[in-house]
């Protein structure tokens, strides 16, 4: 189990293991926030707030929510706006201490355009 929070604390993160890769997205939405996604089974994370510190934003058809902490302005997650028990989420790696995450291989997505794995 990995831990982090966002910048302030308020959100925390628990991972159940070291992600083999991380993604980053060139989507309208990931290169603007500059996230690194970590992807895992909805229910093998965790992530915890006080009531009404988290915020979302859904944009295009509205299937995904893309967690922020309301306070420090960090992007934590996205996850289905409707889950099922096979969903998968995206964690940002960002939150992460670089020590613990900060080898792991990064594969860029072409998100915006063809959605394959771009070459370096
Ligand atoms: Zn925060």
């Amino acid at each position: 189990m990995l831990k982090a929070t966002c910048h302030c604390g308020a959100v925390s993160v628990a991972i159940p293991r070291r992600p083999r890769s991380l993604t980053n997205c060139n989507c309208s939405i990931c290169r603007r926030y500059g996230s690194l996604w970590a992807y895992y089974p909805l229910a093998e994370v965790q992530v915890e707030a006080a009531p009404g510190v988290l915020q979302s934003y859904q944009w295009g058809d509205c299937m995904l929510d893309f967690m922020r902490c309301g306070h420090c302005g960090c992007i934590v997650q996205w996850r289905p706006v409707a889950p099922t028990a096979q969903s998968r989420t995206g964690i940002n790696a960002r939150m992460f201490d670089p020590e613990l995450i900060g080898d792991v291989k990064i594969r860029r997505l072409d998100g915006a355009k063809t959605w394959k794995v771009l070459k370096d």
